[in-house]
C-alpha cells in the first residue's frame, strides 16, 4: 500500500520549449563538438554520442519525517542503505546534451525539478525539455514538503528540517548533473531489455496469493516485465553507466530507516558486479503494480539482485547501439480534478474519529489552504509530459504515479522502441487511465487524500496525456 500526495506548488505551466540553442549556444556547440572530434577514438567513432555521469548521496540528516505510508508516527532512526541522486549526460554528433537525473526518493515537486532545470539552463545553456528528473519511489526516505501533503501535518521542526534538506538537494542534484556534463566523453551507447518477474498487478491479484498463482501462470491484470537497460561503454570497452528500468511500486520495505528499497538494492548490486561503472533506475509505470514478496529487508535484496541479473541478461546478448540525434520536448497540459469538498466535507475530516484519522486531517488542511490561495483554479493542474529522442529509441517521462494500462497503450501506438517512465518531473496524485479511473478504488480515487488533492480526476485525462504524447515523440524526433 502506498500513500503520496502533494499540495500544488505555484509551478510554472510555462509553454513548450522545443530546443532552441540560439547563437551563444550554437557556438558553445560547436566547440564542444571540435573538442569531442579531436579526443574522440577510433573504437567509439561508431556514432559520435558521448555520455558522462555524476553522483550524490542524498542520504538525510538525523531527525527528518519519513513520506510513503501514513502509518509512520516518528522520525526515521537511522539509515539502512544510503540514497543517492545519480546523473547521466548525453551529447549527439552535433552536440546537443540531455541529462536524466534519477533519485532514490518517493516523490518529487514541481518547484524542485524546475529549479534545478532552470538553474542547469542557466549555466550550460540547456532547454527545459533536455532535464529529465525521476523517482525511484522508495518510500524509505524523507518527507519533502508540497508532496503527499495529506499524508500527515508535521510538526513545525519537522517542516524546517524538510525545507534545509530540499535546499541541500537541489544543490547535490545540480552538482551531479553538471559532474555528468563535466565528464561527457565519446562512448558506444547502446540498449537491449531483459524481464524480471516479482511485480505483479496488485488492484487485480490478492497479495497473499501471489506465490500461488504466480507458480501456476495465472496471476491476473495487465502488467509488464520488461527490464530495458541503456549502456554506455567507454571506447575501451569497459562499461561506465548503466540504466535499468522497470514498472513496479519500489515498496518493498516499511522500516523507519531510509533505503532505496529494491531499485536501491539493484544499483548496489550491480555497481558491485561493475566496478567503476554509474548504474541508475528510473521507474516506469508502476501505480498498480507491487514487488511480491515484502516487507523484509531480505526481499528488497532478493528483487535487486533479480533486477540485477535480468540487466546483466540484456548486457549478456548483442544491444542495439543508439545511432542518429538527441531531440527533446516539453510541454504541460491542463488536468482537472473532478469538484472541490464542501465545507461540511472538509469540518467532517478535520473533526470526526475515523482510521487514519491525521491523514484525513491533514488533507483537510491541504485542500482548504489551496482553495484559499487559488479558488476554482485550485480544480485546475499543470500536469508535465517530456519526451526525449536519442537516435532510434524514444524516452517519454510523465509526471505522477503512472498506471501500467500508459505504457501498453503508448508502445502500441509508438512502437516497441518507447520507454514510459512515471514518476518524472512532479509526483502529484496517481494517474489512472480511464479504466483504473472508472474502477476507482486506491489509484482511481482515494488516493487523493493522501496526495491532499481536492477529489478524483475528471474523465477524459488518459486521451489528454495520450494525445500530447504523441506530439512530443514526433516533435523530440523533429528536433533539427
Ligand atoms: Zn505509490
Amino acid at each position: 500500500m502506498s500513500w503520496m500526495r502533494h499540495r500544488p506548488t505555484p509551478s510554472s505551466t510555462a509553454p513548450s520549449s522545443p530546443v532552441r540553442l540560439g547563437r551563444a549556444g550554437l557556438f558553445l556547440a560547436a566547440a564542444f563538438l571540435c573538442l569531442v572530434c579531436s579526443t574522440r577514438s577510433a573504437e567509439a567513432a561508431g556514432t559520435g554520442w558521448s555520455a558522462g555521469s555524476g553522483r550524490e548521496k542524498i542520504t538525510p540528516p538525523a531527525g527528518l519525517w519519513m513520506t510513503g505510508y501514513a502509518s509512520r508516527d516518528q522520525p526515521a532512526d537511522g539509515t539502512a542503505q544510503d540514497l543517492w541522486v545519480k546523473a547521466l549526460a548525453v551529447a549527439d554528433p552535433t552536440g546537443r546534451r540531455g541529462v536524466l537525473l534519477t533519485l532514490d526518493l518517493c516523490g518529487i515537486t514541481r518547484e524542485i525539478s524546475d529549479h534545478v532545470a532552470a538553474e542547469l539552463g542557466r549555466r550550460h545553456s540547456l532547454p527545459r525539455s533536455a532535464v529529465m528528473v525521476n523517482v525511484s519511489h522508495t518510500h524509505c526516505s524523507p518527507f519533502l514538503n508540497g508532496n503527499l501533503s495529506g499524508l500527515r501535518i508535521l510538526p513545525p521542526e519537522g517542516v524546517a528540517k524538510a525545507d534545509a534538506y530540499a535546499t541541500d538537494l537541489k544543490a547535490r542534484m545540480i552538482r551531479a548533473a553538471e559532474a555528468a556534463l563535466a565528464s561527457l566523453a565519446p562512448a558506444t551507447i547502446s540498449w537491449g531489455e531483459d524481464e524480471a518477474t516479482f511485480g505483479f498487478n496488485r488492484r487485480e491479484n490478492a497479495e497473499k496469493q501471489v506465490p500461488e498463482l504466480r507458480a501456476a501462470g495465472k496471476l491476473k491484470g495487465p502488467f509488464e516485465p520488461r527490464v530495458p537497460v541503456l549502456a554506455v561503454h567507454a571506447a575501451s570497452g569497459e562499461l561506465r553507466a548503466l540504466l535499468v528500468s522497470y514498472a513496479c511500486h519500489n515498496t518493498t520495505l516499511g522500516i523507519n530507516q531510509w533505503h532505496g528499497d529494491y531499485a536501491g538494492s539493484a544499483q548496489v548490486e550491480l555497481e558491485k558486479r561493475h566496478p567503476g561503472a554509474t548504474v541508475l533506475f528510473a521507474i516506469g509505470c508502476g501505480a498498480d503494480i507491487n514487488p511480491a514478496p515484502r516487507r523484509e529487508p531480505a526481499h528488497a535484496e532478493q528483487h535487486g539482485r533479480a533486477l540485477a541479473d535480468a540487466a546483466d541478461r540484456a548486457l549478456a546478448r548483442k544491444l542495439t547501439p543508439v545511432d542518429g540525434r538527441f531531440g527533446s520536448a516539453f510541454e504541460d497540459i491542463t488536468l482537472r480534478f473532478s469538484r472541490l469538498p464542501t465545507e461540511e466535507e472538509l469540518r467532517t475530516a478535520r473533526e470526526k474519529q475515523q482510521a487514519n484519522r491525521e491523514m484525513h486531517q491533514a488533507w483537510a488542511a491541504a485542500v482548504a489552504a489551496d482553495i484559499k490561495v487559488k479558488g476554482d483554479r485550485a480544480l485546475e493542474y499543470a500536469y508535465p509530459i517530456q519526451a526525449w529522442s536519442l537516435g532510434n529509441v524514444a524516452w517519454v517521462a510523465l509526471g505522477g504515479e503512472v498506471v501500467i494500462d500508459y505504457s501498453i497503450r503508448l508502445r502500441r501506438e509508438l512502437g516497441p522502441n518507447l520507454w514510459v517512465f512515471g514518476y518524472s518531473t512532479d509526483v502529484m496524485a496517481y494517474i489512472p487511465s480511464e479504466r483504473v479511473l472508472k474502477e476507482g478504488r486506491y489509484e482511481g480515487d482515494t488516493s487523493m487524500v493522501p496526495y491532499g488533492k481536492p477529489a478524483k480526476w475528471t474523465a477524459g485525462l488518459e486521451e489528454k496525456i495520450v494525445t500530447k504524447t504523441h506530439e512530443l515523440v514526433k516533435r523530440s524526433r523533429a528536433t533539427p
